[in-house]
């Protein structure tokens, strides 16, 4: 039995990596993503990558499974991305095949996160869980009597894309809907972080402080940092992102009612105080007539949850 090739495409970081056949990482080479490089550059650095892992270990690859950072049409096994130059309706499994000659299976990171935290992390032995992937944006990946729920389009888990409110902000989605991702989501805390600073900077000494003195190099890592400081400014700001968290998880949990939610992503470096803070939100919505008991925790592997996802894919496409 040979080993699995992974492979996880995101917008700023690419990885390359074999398991065995348990599903243990053997090694993994990493890569900072050049965004004018499109697509042919990154086939390029994927090709060379795996061939250098390869080349260094003995044991031949039966299968491959790709996690890439944008829509994917898992169906048809083609991404559907319109973000970086290429990407458009493109046959990615089919171009793996031809390069690395065994089966492969592509998703969106996501679900390759929720796959991944549910075979190897903090989902493990759960019947259902959503992984939800905080950072720039906002993305979720639904297991549901243990697999993944992909949905008719390939479109199921867009917790980022939950209309929550009437809004002037336009989304990335494009709507004015008030979407998750446009009020809470690393971006939308930054933006707002730094519209605070650059009005009220009296009151925004500590955020300030943290950020060089500059309120445009604020984003959402100043703003929990200085929240769990105490400071007053950053705990309301901050509780405001999570308050619309904590709406569009209630509607998650009151549709799934899961064993678990999973928190993963940049933001979720914030650790326990965003677990404690939105376990807060959350309260202020507590129903007796509709209790329930799903665990809010963080992800166990961190930014390898797409990774090992990828390996839980290649591990079925080997099937
Ligand atoms: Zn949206």
């Amino acid at each position: 039995m040979g080993n699995f090739l992974a492979i996880d495409i995101g917008g700023t970081r690419f990885r390359v990596a074999h398991f065995d056949p348990e599903g243990r990482l053997l090694q993994v080479k990493h890569g900072e993503t050049l965004h004018s490089g499109g697509r042919d550059w990154m086939l390029t650095q994927l090709r060379e990558y795996a061939a250098e892992l390869t080349g260094k270990n003995r044991a031949a690859i039966q299968s491959c499974g790709i996690s890439f950072g944008g829509p994917v049409d898992f169906k048809r096994q083609r991404v559907t991305s319109v973000h970086t130059p290429g990407w458009k309706n493109f046959a990615l499994t089919e171009w793996a095949r031809g390069i690395f000659g065994v089966p492969c299976l592509v998703d969106n990171d996501a679900n390759c996160g929720a796959l991944g935290e549910y075979r190897f992390g903090a989902g493990q032995g759960v019947e259902s869980m959503i992984y939800l992937t905080l950072s720039t944006g906002i993305g979720s990946g639904i297991i549901c009597h243990g697999h993944l729920h992909r949905g008719r389009d390939s479109m199921a888990g867009e917790i980022g894309h939950l209309p929550l409110t009437d809004s002037e902000e336009v989304c990335t989605c494009g709507l004015k809907s008030g979407c998750t991702e446009a009020l809470a989501s690393g971006r939308a805390m930054g933006r707002k972080v730094q519209e605070f600073a650059k009005r009220y900077p009296s009151e925004s000494a500590r955020l300030l402080a943290l950020a060089g003195g500059e309120a445009q190099n604020l984003s959402a890592r100043e703003l929990a940092k200085a929240a769990q400081e105490g400071d007053t400014a950053a705990i309301s700001l901050f509780m405001e992102s999570m308050r619309w968290l904590a709406r569009a998880l209630l509607i998650a949990i009151r549709l799934l009612d899961p064993d678990k939610i999973v928190l993963g992503g940049g933001v979720a470096q914030a650790g326990d105080f965003l677990v404690q803070s939105l376990k807060k939100a959350l309260q202020e919505w507590w129903s007796p007539m509709f209790p329930y008991t799903t665990e809010i925790i963080l992800a166990k592997l961190a930014d390898y949850s797409p990774l090992y996802g990828a390996a839980a894919l290649a591990m079925e496409a080997g099937r």
